[in-house]
């Protein structure tokens, strides 16, 4: 399987036995969402996670995702009810409290999101499915109409439609949260309602000064984000369509395009892409996916991206593994003599030079075998979407985790202190692992050193 397999972690799958299930099963990164649980659950998937990672022999990313700068209820004490038409006060107060006419719920916002608001505004929560319409609004409270019959919890998540406010991209929370990622030894970062390159940047910074090896992953998922999409992703690692409140803040018959929009972009600036949320929704409760479910996956991996992410499915649905097996199944039909065709990146040098050698072992009918000290040569190959079978060695674990996400990498720990000694390393594991059979041809290189003399070596394995 080319694609990867990204998985959520929650309550549903917070056991060595799950997750080994579905890694088994084809995951090779996971999720940890900040904006559920405390950093003692979240901990306690970090060790799984590592546990299982440590005895099966594919290595594996872990993804902290940020709350970043989103509107939340505050604590109830139990769930509140809610039925349609009934009219429900949203109040910076910590009570809640419930009158004969009116609803009161606390909100953790600022003040000047609830000056912002106007009559007329559609508050939406659980990817649309709860909406609520804004008909009056108070210096600090706005009341509204319920929509929809729904169930409000303790910090549940909410969206003004197409309303975007001044928040900083990074709150006190989500600096906690990333020093915690930073410590646990995350590979990535997903920052959340990222809006412009310049929250990107800001982020880098404070990942620079403390330090450790994050990468940021920007979630696609506002109105400026898709206004500032090119410089966003140039400024990222990657990039992830949230098509959960992308879907609530656009129609939602806009998805299709602009995913595919999101893609072509990310290719273009050689950036790994990711889609999610809501691909395989219906197994939060069923064995398997409805049809258009399978579609959609379908499709995503068709247009090319570089990891398939599933979020309430497997954090607190009844199916975690089964999900991942659908993933995998459905992917690898997709990819059955699928062929990216577009146009490659040529970019610097270093690009060119990974472009001439996937292109190399393509006519050659070869398999492609690199070694990359950081990943960098990897990544590129990976951008090129190679036709033919690419394996990876990297010397320490850090490296093969951030490539484990990215598409067509097979990535393995391959200890050397040169680049010849690590593809000679590479090749021989390749060889007693069966992937390269006498007779075959392998293209074996490392990334451009611009030293005296560069090589690419073009062998035939022949095994005594
Ligand atoms: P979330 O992100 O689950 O953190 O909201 C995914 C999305 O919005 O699609
Ligand atoms: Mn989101």
């Amino acid at each position: 399987m080319n694609v990867k397999i990204i998985a959520s972690l929650g309550p549903a799958s917070s056991s060595n036995d799950v997750v080994s299930r579905m890694v088994s099963a084809g995951a090779s990164g996971f999720r940890v969402n900040f904006a559920h649980g405390d950093r003692g659950s979240w901990s306690q998937y970090v060790r799984i996670v590592r546990d299982v990672e440590a005895s099966s022999d594919a290595y594996v990313a872990l993804i902290g995702d940020l709350s970043g700068p989103s509107l939340r209820l505050g604590k109830l004490g139990e769930s509140i009810e809610v039925k349609k038409g009934s009219i429900v006060r949203f109040t910076l107060s910590t009570k809640s409290e419930t009158r004969e006419d009116v609803v009161e719920v606390p909100v953790e916002i600022p003040r000047k999101v609830i000056e912002e608001l106007s009559e007329g505004d559609v508050v939406l929560m659980s990817d649309g499915k709860i909406s609520f319409s804004v008909i009056e609004v108070g210096d600090t409270h706005f009341d509204a109409v319920a929509q929809t019959d729904s169930t409000l919890s303790s910090r549940k998540a909410f969206t003004v439609r197409g309303r975007e406010f001044d928040l900083p991209i990074v709150g006190k929370k989500d600096l906690e949260d990333l020093k915690f990622a930073c410590s646990e030894g995350f590979d990535y970062i997903g920052l959340s309602y990222v809006r412009s390159p310049d929250d990107v940047s800001y982020v880098r910074r404070l990942v620079d000064k403390m330090n450790c090896g994050l990468s940021i992953l920007s979630k696609i998922e506002t109105l400026s984000a898709l206004r500032n999409l090119d410089l966003i992703i140039e400024e990222s690692d990657g990039v992830v369509i949230a098509r959960g409140d992308l879907g609530m803040n656009i129609g939602l018959e806009e998805i299709p395009s602009i995913q595919k929009k999101i893609v072509k972009k990310s290719r273009e600036y050689g950036k790994p892409v990711i889609v999610a949320t809501q691909l395989l929704e219906s197994m939060v409760e069923n064995p398997v996916p409805t049809r258009a479910e399978v579609v959609d996956v379908y499709e995503a991996v068709q247009i090319g991206v570089d990891a398939l992410m599933v979020t309430g499915e497997t954090a607190v649905g009844r199916y975690p593994v089964e999900v991942v097996k659908w993933l995998s199944k459905i992917a690898k039909v997709a990819e059955v003599g699928l062929i990216h065709t577009y146009e490659r990146l040529s970019g610097d040098l270093r690009t060119r030079f990974v472009k001439g050698v996937v292109e190399l072992a393509e006519d050659l009918g070869a398999s492609l075998a690199v070694y990359s000290m950081r990943g960098a040569t990897a990544r590129r190959a990976s951008i090129m979407r190679p036709r033919v079978p690419t394996y990876v060695g990297v010397p320490k674990p850090e490296v093969a985790r951030k490539l484990s996400i990215l598409w067509g990498l097979n990535t393995r720990v391959v200890e050397a202190t040169s680049y010849s000694e690590g593809l000679e390393k590479l090749y021989s594991t390749l060889i007693s692992n069966g992937r390269l059979r006498a007779g075959d041809i392998v293209v074996l290189v490392y990334g451009l050193i611009e030293e005296y003399e560069e090589v690419i070596r073009i062998r035939k394995v022949s095994i005594e």
